[in-house]
């Protein structure tokens, strides 16, 4: 079985750093556009990784989960993605994230934020 993408992120062309947002078309280090050559979509354990929370998720035991991520990105320096919300219910997942737009914390838009369905296994 191929490995979990995630049509919320893309990969530009860099050897680090390379997971990028759909919001972020391009990248500011090898200049590869989203739409260029087809660039993949990231995976999501790739974007988990990032976010330094896959043991925290392992914790929540096996099954489907609904992760909301955050992002923003600094001019000049590699995206930061933040995991801000694991839910088992994917409406809950999308109410977290309008009570954060509601109350400006993070600040941002609502394309700062995207859920992604990701299955925990062993
Ligand atoms: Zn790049």
């Amino acid at each position: 079985m191929s490995e979990l993408t995630t049509r919320f992120f893309w990969d530009c062309d860099c050897n680090e750093n390379y997971i990028h947002p759909k919001t972020e078309p391009s990248c500011a280090i090898c200049s590869v556009h989203v739409d260029d050559d087809c660039q993949p979509d990231s995976h999501v354990s790739e974007v988990l990784a990032m976010s330094s929370m896959k043991e925290f998720l392992l914790s929540m035991g096996l099954g489907t989960v609904f992760i909301v991520f955050h992002f923003s990105q600094m001019p000049g320096t590699a995206p930061q993605i933040n995991l801000r919300m694991i839910s088992y219910s994917e409406e809950k997942a999308l109410d977290y994230i309008d009570l954060q737009i509601r109350h400006g914390y993070p600040p941002g838009k609502r394309d700062d934020f995207s859920v992604v369905e990701y299955q925990i296994e062993l």
